[in-house]
């Protein structure tokens, strides 16, 4: 009887040709994410993935690989011998050790895919289960809402298991495009970047900060946040740009109610260059509809007109409270409720311009050297591996 860790996979198999590749994404990624823990052995075997390892590091591995997309469950299976005998040993073995202290109800799952062996599922099913009956005076079963399962999966080998644990779910990294993130310091922008990553996207990420304007605090805090999301997007670049002379000189030529508005302009127009020379297809923000001034429909129509390419913002109908929940899952809220400044509340107007008109932001952007500002902003860039 050799435990193994057994990986089923989501939406993946439902790809037909692309297939292999998002396999090969998937295994690539499970690998990176285990391989300062260590395993001995990782075989496939009917749409399934197997990690034979040390009894001791099963906790750790299933932690990390619950951390790659694509992922439907991971159970804890114990592969034995096909034959009747030896599987029901196997179950015994693992109830003894796991339900047979209280009152529980359970049920027998039968998958055959090796259609030689004698017992159809329901036959065999049925059969373990006459025997766990006898066995365990605490069981009885229920096959419409059991406490717990057991699976039998027969195979070209056979493991038996009742451990399951739930995926992420979405789809492996790198199957979807890519998508350059802006990244605040702030609570949404890492779930934004988290639920596109999800959906199987590769994800970079750029900052703006106005040092010395903000903290090298505030920097590092981002830097950190990447780093935590860096766990489930894999390794990404950090574009770090300085915004401080983008900002005086709007402080001194523009309306400052208008500050957030052509701020947030220029950002997309410096994320446009940054992702077009590194292919990126698309930008990704944490905006949400109606959240702050910036976010109205308006704003976000003049926001949208400075960037060329698509604007993916997958918070946009999401409430703060949902938004928070979901930070708190990816442990990112602790980090993101620091208390540094960021570069837009320091320089927010008080009376920020809600309904802005493309035309007039126009007129206002006249007063700034808009192409040698970004240019100047793009050469003084900062790269950092995460
Ligand atoms: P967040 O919690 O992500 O900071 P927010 O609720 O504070 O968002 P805004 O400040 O209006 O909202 O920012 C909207 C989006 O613009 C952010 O989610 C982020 O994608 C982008 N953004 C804002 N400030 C920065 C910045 N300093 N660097 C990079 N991106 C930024
Ligand atoms: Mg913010």
């Amino acid at each position: 009887m050799q435990v193994l860790l057994a990986i089923s996979f989501g939406e993946l198999f439902l790809k037909g040709a692309n297939r292999r590749i998002f396999y090969d994404r998937l295994v690539k990624h499970i690998k990176s994410n285990i391989e300062n823990i260590g395993y001995k052995d990782m075989y496939l075997e009917s749409a399934k993935l197997y990690i034979e390892s040390d009894e001791d590091k099963y906790e750790k591995l299933i932690e990390e690989i619950s951390k790659v997309f694509g992922i439907a469950y991971i159970d804890k299976v114990y592969r034995c011998e096909k034959n009747i005998d030896d599987i029901y040993e196997t179950a015994k073995y693992i109830i003894a050790n796991n339900h047979s202290k209280s009152k529980e109800t359970f049920k027998v799952e039968t998958t055959r895919v090796d259609k030689s062996f004698p017992y159809k599922s329901p036959e065999l099913s049925a059969e373990i289960g006459r025997l766990v009956l006898d066995d365990f005076n605490n069981l009885s079963v229920d096959i419409h809402n059991p406490d717990f399962k057991i699976y039998v999966d027969i195979k070209n080998r056979v493991y038996v298991y009742t451990e399951r644990h739930q995926g992420l779910g979405g789809l492996p990294l790198g199957t979807s495009g890519s998508g350059l993130l802006l990244l605040s310091g702030g609570i949404d922008s890492p779930v934004a970047g988290f639920m596109m990553a999800k959906r199987g996207m590769k994800i970079n990420a750029v900052h703006f900060h106005s040092y010395p304007f903000t903290s090298k605090q505030a920097h590092q805090k981002a830097i950190d946040l990447a780093k935590l999301m860096a766990k489930y997007t894999g390794p990404m670049k950090f574009y770090s740009i300085n915004l401080a002379e983008i900002y005086k000189a709007i402080a001194t030529n523009c309306d400052r109610r208008e500050t957030t508005i052509l701020s947030r302009r220029i950002m997309m127009r410096i994320a446009n260059e940054i992702a077009k020379k590194n292919s990126y297809q698309s930008l990704i923000t944490g905006e949400s509809l109606g959240q702050v001034a910036s976010q109205t429909l308006e704003s976000i129509a003049v926001i949208e007109e400075s960037s060329d390419l698509p604007i993916l913002r997958p918070l946009i109908a999401i409430d703060k409270q949902d938004i928070v929940d979901k930070a708190i899952k990816i442990n990112t809220y602790e980090k993101s409720i620091e208390p540094y400044d960021d570069c837009c509340s320091i320089f927010a107007p008080n009376k920020p311009v809600t309904k802005p008109k493309l035309h007039y932001i126009k007129k206002s952007e006249e007063n700034l050297d808009i192409e040698k500002l970004v240019k100047e902003a793009l050469f003084n860039m900062e790269i950092i591996e995460i």
